[in-house]
């Protein structure tokens, strides 16, 4: 079986901060062409804070994945930002990597909100946050339904940089007061056709009420079937970051 990524060690070359890495073993299994066919990118490249390209480099990300090499850059400048990408090519971290880059740990804030649809998905988000971030002295919180909200209200009295959940208790929390959204700069959705589906716009409508209105949103998913076209229409008073919004389409995924 094909497996996406590999890692590899830092070479003899690195500078002394990468001799210290603690990088995990080499895998050599055979990598796909929609995770290899790169422009060459480095991580190193991308202007990205020291301790997050240590937590990325202990992670064994040797460079920038196709999705990561094209989105990183561009969410960098604050841009807008639609892809597609399918999963297991690097998705989760071509948006994690330019959020916790934005995050000032000295402001006790939430500054990046990340929805998924799923309690899963967003564990696993979470954890992401966590491996990359575990330099910067970040501080994550993952919120879902089915849960005690009694817990994630305590959780909240306490500093979270980064915050990542379903809608529907992200949604209580911030008109509870209890989440402040409100110096939030970062917006993303993954699995994004999941959440403009008309199950979740109305919560997704009420949501982007609490940030500040030059909020940046990123909205990745393996497949937008249409579903830009919906969201215009079905959101245009929380939308008007859609008229600047940076089209990367993946074609090449074939998600
Ligand atoms: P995802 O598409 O986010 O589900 O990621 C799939 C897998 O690829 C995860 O196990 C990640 O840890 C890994 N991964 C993400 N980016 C890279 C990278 N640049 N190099 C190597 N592995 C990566």
């Amino acid at each position: 079986m094909q497996m996406p990524f590999h890692s590899s060690s830092a070479t003899p070359n690195d500078p002394s901060w990468r001799t210290g890495l603690r990088l995990p073993p080499k895998d050599l299994r055979p990598q796909t062409e929609d995770v290899t066919k790169t422009k060459g990118t480095e991580f190193e490249d991308m202007f990205l804070r020291r301790e997050l390209l240590m937590g990325i480099f202990e992670e064994g990300y040797e460079r920038p994945s196709p999705i990561q090499e094209e989105a990183i850059p561009v969410a960098l400048t604050k841009r807008d930002i639609l892809a597609r990408a399918k999963n297991g090519t690097g998705k989760t971290a071509a948006f994690v990597i330019p959020s916790l880059q934005q995050i000032d740990v000295g402001k006790n804030k939430i500054q990046a909100l990340l929805l998924v649809p799923t309690r899963e998905l967003a564990l696993q988000t979470s954890q992401v946050c966590k491996k990359l971030g575990k330099h910067m002295g970040i501080q994550v919180m993952v919120t879902t339904g089915g849960t005690t909200l009694k817990d994630d209200i305590m959780r909240l009295q306490e500093t979270v940089h980064v915050l990542v959940g379903t809608p529907g208790r992200i949604l209580d929390l911030a008109g509870k007061k209890v989440a402040d959204l409100s110096e939030c700069p970062v917006f993303v959705m993954d699995e994004a056709d999941k959440l403009l589906s008309p199950e979740f716009t109305p919560v997704m409508e009420q949501l982007l009420s609490f940030l500040p209105t030059d909020r940046q949103v990123m909205l990745f998913s393996a497949t937008f079937p249409m579903i830009v076209k919906d969201f215009k229409v079905s959101l245009p008073r929380a939308l008007p970051l859609l008229s600047v919004l940076t089209f990367l389409l993946f074609c090449r995924t074939n998600a």
